[in-house]
């Protein structure tokens, strides 16, 4: 369904959409970059509001997101299209198919389905959320009146007007970058203009009190340069601190570049390692099942503080203020463990 924007201004004769970085000014019968908004008659609409292209049940570690509300089961969902264009895009069959199509499904019935499946959140995901910010605005707002949390996987390149928009309603968010939020590679490979615009939205959020976890998936061959990933983790930690987690995550090939390899294990903890050098507390390596550093280790006595394996829990030795039981550290992480955590907590959802 189309219906009109709240994100936009007029300026002359066009309109200007402020949803996302790009800013697109758009006159009479023009589609924005996005392919999902567009303006007619000096107005801007959103053409895909109420039409959904996948939803899933997912655990909440999958976003990933592991220092809020542990163990938590969130309903996933997305429209179509997309601000970037990420040459390797794993959902390219829902973020480049540009166009207002899905099945139709209304903000209250959303929050209706995700309060079906005993859920205790939302997360608007799998495309760029920034795309279709009225439709997650208006389910975001009733999802709150009955006391799910509302999360969003996103890479960032907002606007200040989006983040005040978002904010009554928004718990927490993943941040993607990639390649190190290096400019060429960016321009190259996502088709954005470069990494400010996102370092702006983390700094404006986080003034919010919004919960942020940072992602930066590592190409291969193109995008694992260690002096970039330095420059890069640097200035990240001047904004966020030694406290907001970093998940280190192995591409895997796909789409235009499904001729590059998996990532190296070694690879990324290579820059795991630069993380935690960096003054990072918890950094991750994250799309290796098994591994170690899917663990959070209490920075001050080093123990498991919370195990996983995948998006499972094995272990938690918290106290329920969040204080590892070894040593008594408060670590930073929000919310409490799900009760339902011990749950295989992917589910199928027939839309
Ligand atoms: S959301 Fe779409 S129309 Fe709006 S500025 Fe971004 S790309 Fe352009």
């Amino acid at each position: 369904m189309q219906k009109e924007a709240t994100l936009y201004r007029v300026e002359g004769n066009r309109v200007r959409c402020v949803a996302c970085a790009r800013r697109c000014l758009l006159g009479d019968n023009n589609v924005g970059f996005c392919g999902i908004r567009s303006a007619n008659n000096g107005k801007l609409y959103l053409n895909v509001y109420g039409k959904v292209a996948a939803a899933h049940v997912d655990p909440i570690e999958k976003k990933p997101l592991v220092h809020f509300y542990p163990g938590s089961s969130v309903f996933s969902f997305s429209t179509f299209g997309c601000n970037w264009m990420c040459a390797y895009c794993q959902n390219f069959d829902i973020s480049q198919r540009r166009r207002a199509e899905g099945v139709d499904l209304s903000p209250e019935e959303i929050v209706e389905m995700a309060r079906a499946y005993e859920v205790e959140g939302i997360t608007y995901t799998y495309n760029e959320p920034a795309i279709f910010a009225e439709f997650a605005h208006d389910t975001g707002v009733i999802a709150k009146k009955y006391g799910l949390l509302n999360t969003m996987v996103t890479n960032g390149y907002w606007t200040p007007e989006l983040v005040d928009y978002v904010k009554d309603f928004l718990d927490a968010v993943t941040v993607d970058f990639k390649g190190n939020g290096e400019e060429k590679f960016m321009k190259r490979y996502t088709g954005a203009s470069g990494p400010e615009p996102i370092f702006e939205t983390i700094r404006e959020l986080m003034k919010r009190g919004i919960h942020v976890e940072i992602t930066d998936l590592i190409v291969p061959e193109i995008g694992d340069n260690l002096e970039w990933a330095k420059k890069f983790l640097g200035r990240l930690f001047d904004i966020v601190g030694p406290d907001v987690p970093i998940h280190f995550l192995r591409f895997h090939p796909d789409y235009k570049l499904d001729r590059l390899p998996l990532t190296p294990v070694e690879t990324l903890e290579k820059h795991q390692k630069l993380a935690k050098e960096t003054g990072f507390r918890y950094s991750y390596v994250g799309n290796v099942p098994g591994h170690p550093l899917e663990s959070t280790y209490c920075p001050e006595c080093r123990s498991v503080a919370i195990g996983r394996e995948g998006f499972r829990i094995t272990t938690w030795n918290l106290t329920e203020d969040m204080r590892c039981k070894s040593c008594g550290y408060r670590l930073p992480i929000k919310g409490k463990l799900s009760k339902n955590y011990l749950d295989m907590r992917f589910r199928e959802v027939y839309i």
